[in-house]
């Protein structure tokens, strides 16, 4: 199948944004800045277009998915290519975006049609009613996306709300739209060749004006991205009622115990902070390593780094590539400065790496910190790895849960049952044992953050859920009548009814 140019709608004003390769500098593309009006009417096609796709069976809806899903993964070296084209990353990271969406679409594809199913629940006096719950579709739901993942992050929560039978409205970060553009076209054209309307599917592309515009126009608002936007998202969602979920910053720790296989644990550290240069939201940020294995573990980390391959090379064999963002550079270098200032010292790397690219910097590992740098409290967007000798478990557990953020963690340990004791006292959406990042790649389970690091939970029946709004028909037996007809809620009969419910209610069938 052949993309076709995108119907991105004419916004009134001439604003564009301009997007470029971050390792090159070489001008990608220009887009509309899609105004109020631009947006507006982007929805009311989706909305003309939803019935007809709400209309379909969720097996129907998952077929028209997964042929789009099984082209992607079929042309995943050229989506790979755009991907890489506007954030600098490797192959691998490019690769991991494909093969997320690919596992999602096939976990609802499998499921969906099992938790949208109608189905009966458990009624007050069941001699006499039945209660049915069904699940309808919002609407239109919109979707404001940031750049770190630019696939992966903008389509992970539209394809179940696509599932969930709604139209959806898509604002993709100003700094990468063209992942997001390429991939949609292509799901336009399947939405197409069955006979569906591909206005189902709309995108706005601009800045914070576009995605402030969507949130006034959509039933329901899934954000990814920082905390800060995060909140004036949630109020301006809060102001029409309609609801939202965020997917915010984070700021995880790992704690390696002193039964962990430290090879395990240095390699694990290394993936969970490097992944994408550090530019993920679930990213290793800080790591607590008890005393009795500190020596050791820090020795291991800087003989498997010395490993590491950076480059701006094709292969999946490359581990780091560039920052996406000068922003996020300038972050990453005043968090090292501010640390070494207040006396950290740099364990390896600590510096740009102008030959590769203008935005790469070196993995850097820092040792000597404290909760009195700003490494270990603002979230970091770079490739660094601040690690802290703990006293004991008890310690390392205070200072993890030290944090506005509360999106997910890491334990190292070779006990198993220590390591889910430990994590039942962490605060998180979700822990992970002996590997980063694992709850990512799973889209069965919940992943969500707790604290500044976010609202609701995307993966499992809830990801879905959230778009769809429940129906509940209840209906009275014909054979009520036999009883007497009651024209009150408080006569003599229920009052006795209530008693005898009470009773029973413990050996009635769930
Ligand atoms: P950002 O908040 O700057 O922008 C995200 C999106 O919001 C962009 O599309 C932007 O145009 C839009 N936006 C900006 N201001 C807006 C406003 N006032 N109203 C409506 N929309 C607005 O974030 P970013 O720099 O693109 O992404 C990086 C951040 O995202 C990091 O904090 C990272 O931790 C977070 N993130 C979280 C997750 C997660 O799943 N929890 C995943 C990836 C990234």
């Amino acid at each position: 199948m052949t993309t076709t140019a995108p119907p991105l709608p004419t916004p009134a004003t001439a604003a564009q944004i301009t997007v470029r390769n971050p390792v090159t500098g070489a001008d990608i593309g220009t887009l509309p800045v899609c105004d109020a009006g631009a947006v507006a009417q982007t929805a009311a096609r989706a909305r003309t277009a939803q019935p007809a796709w709400g209309a379909q069976s969720v097996r129907e809806r998952g077929r028209v998915l997964s042929r789009w899903m099984d082209e992607l993964w079929n042309d995943q070296r050229a989506v790979m290519a755009t991907i890489r084209r506007e954030t600098g990353k490797t192959d691998g990271g490019a690769f991991s975006e494909v093969a997320l969406l690919s596992a999602v679409t096939g976990y609802y594809n499998q499921y969906a049609p099992r938790f949208l199913a109608a189905h009966r629940r458990p009624a007050t006096f069941p001699i006499l009613h039945t209660v049915q719950v069904s699940y309808q579709p919002r609407g239109v739901c919109g979707f404001i996306t940031p750049w770190n993942y630019p696939l992966a992050l903008a389509l992970i929560d539209l394809i179940p709300a696509l599932f969930a039978g709604n139209g959806v409205v898509i604002k993709p970060s100003e700094v990468t739209p063209f992942s997001v553009i390429d991939a949609l076209t292509r799901l336009q054209n399947h939405l197409k060749a069955a006979s569906l309307d591909p206005a189902l599917v709309g995108i706005v592309t601009g800045d914070a004006s576009t995605g402030a515009a969507l949130i006034d126009v959509v039933d329901y608002l899934s954000f990814t991205g920082s905390t800060a936007t995060g909140r004036k998202v949630a109020a301006r969602a809060a102001a029409r009622l309609i609801p939202y979920s965020l997917e915010l910053g984070g700021k995880d720790p790992a704690i390696v115990l002193d039964d962990a296989d430290l090879d395990l644990a240095a390699a694990g550290v290394l993936t969970g902070a490097l992944e994408n240069s550090g530019q993920v939201c679930v990213s290793i940020e800080r790591v607590y390593v008890l005393d009795g294995v500190y020596d050791t573990f820090v020795a291991r980390l800087r003989d498997h780094a010395s490993r590491l391959v950076q480059g701006n090379g094709d292969g999946m064999t490359v581990h780091l590539g560039s920052l996406t963002h000068e922003r996020e550079l300038l972050r990453t270098e005043a968090q090292v400065s501010d640390a070494v200032a207040k006396g950290a010292s740099v364990l390896f790397g600590g510096e740009r790496v102008p030959a590769l690219g203008p935005y790469f910097y070196a993995p850097t590992a820092l040792v000597d910190v404290t909760h009195e740098m700003a490494i270990m409290h603002e979230e970091t967007f770079g490739p660094l790895i601040p690690i802290m000798r703990v006293r004991d478990e008890a310690e390392a557990v205070h200072l993890a849960n030290d944090s506005i953020y509360g999106l997910s963690a890491t334990v190292f340990t070779g006990d198993l049952a220590r390591g889910r004791r430990l994590a039942a006292d962490i605060v998180a959406g979700d822990v992970a044992i002996n590997r980063a990042q694992l709850n990512f790649f799973n889209p069965a389970a919940p992943m969500g953050g707790e604290k500044d690091s976010g609202l609701g939970r995307r993966g499992g029946p809830e990801g879905l859920l959230r778009f769809a709004r429940t129906h509940t028909v209840i209906t009275e037996r014909p054979w009520r009548g036999l009883l007497g007809v009651q024209l009150s809620h408080t006569s003599p009969l229920i009052v006795w009814a209530f008693g005898i419910m009470r009773r029973l209610r413990p050996w009635l069938p769930l």
